[in-house]
This record gives C-alpha cells, structure tokens and sequence, in this order.
C-alpha cells in the first residue's frame, strides 16, 4: 500500500516563538510527517515584530532540534484565508495548541468557523507540557519590557534577539 505523506498546518502569529510554541511543534511530528509553521502576517494584529523577524526567529530555533525534526519542518509566512492556505498546501490538518480553558472558546469558535468554509479540513488540538502551560507571548512582550526574566520560557535565540531590542 502506498503511504501518503501527512502535511500538517501549524497557524500562529509567533511574536515571538516560546518554549509553549516548540513544545506543540515537537508534538506535531509525532502526528505528521511534515509539518509547515505559518507565520500569520496580518496587519490588523498589533505585532510587536515584523513577520520577517518572527520567520527568522523561528528558522533559528528549528536549527538547533535534531536532523529528522529539521527536515520535516519548513517556515512561512501566510496572509490567505487559513483554510485556503491549507488547501493549497496539500494538507487539511491544522494543528493547533491548547493551554488553559481559556484558550479553548476562542479556538472552538475558529474551528467552527473553519468548518463553515471547507468541512474537509480538520483542526487537531496538542497540549503542551505542563511547565509550559502558563507562557504566552503576550506575557512575554510584557515582562521583557518591564525587564523581568524570560529565560525560561523562550528559546535561546529568541532570548538573544530579546537582548538585543
Ligand atoms: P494566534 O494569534 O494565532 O493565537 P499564537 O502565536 O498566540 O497565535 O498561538 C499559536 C498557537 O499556539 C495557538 O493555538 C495557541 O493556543 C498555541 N500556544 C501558544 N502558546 C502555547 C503554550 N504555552 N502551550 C500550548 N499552546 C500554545
């Protein structure tokens, strides 16, 4: 039988990358074989980086996992309709995270959504370890400005680029 390679979908906006978001991207390749992280680029979110910026991030932390893992994995940016963007892809597999309940309506009502436009795309949902349950990457932008510690919770060149701003 022929096998048919799984593409996943992992939507986000990334602003930045944090140790919450590698951990569902580590998990994802447990579930696909290849796995393609789209960088929302939407100019109606308040971004605190510009897309570029995120991509790059994100490109230098899949460097430092393992040779299988960076194989599998490619980085874009994207501005279609998600469900579109997955499409085009070959794919109907988005992958998405889940922290707290309260993550769960907003993501209930996107996959919702999603399925009103195409019914043939499925949302898949990963938790993330618990010691990643609390990082947000708004919380993140919030305590970087107020100087606080981040290193726990970003990866490494996210906390270089950090260090830099
Ligand atoms: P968006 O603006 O699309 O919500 P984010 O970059 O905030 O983009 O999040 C992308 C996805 O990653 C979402 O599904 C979000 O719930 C998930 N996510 C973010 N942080 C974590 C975390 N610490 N643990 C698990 N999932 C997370």
């Amino acid at each position: 039988m022929e096998m048919m390679t799984r593409i996943g979908i992992y939507p986000g906006s990334f602003d930045p990358l944090t140790l919450g978001h590698l951990d569902i991207i580590e998990r994802s390749l447990h579930v696909v074989d290849e796995l393609i992280i789209a960088v929302s680029n939407n100019d109606k979110k308040n971004h605190m980086f510009d897309a570029d910026s995120r991509v790059k991030l994100i490109h230098e932390t899949i460097n430092l996992l393992n040779e299988d893992s960076k194989k599998r994995i490619t980085v874009e940016k994207f501005d279609h309709l998600l469900v579109d963007y997955t499409k085009s892809k070959n794919s109907n597999i988005i992958i998405r995270g889940l922290r707290a309940v309260s993550d769960f309506e907003y993501e209930f009502l996107m996959t919702g959504m999603n399925r009103t436009i195409d019914k043939d795309v499925e949302t898949i949902f990963l938790m993330s370890s618990e010691k990643y349950h609390f990082i947000s990457s708004r919380f993140i932008k919030e305590i970087h400005r107020l100087g606080g510690d981040i290193s726990k919770s970003v990866p490494k060149p996210v906390l270089d680029f950090l260090k830099k701003i």
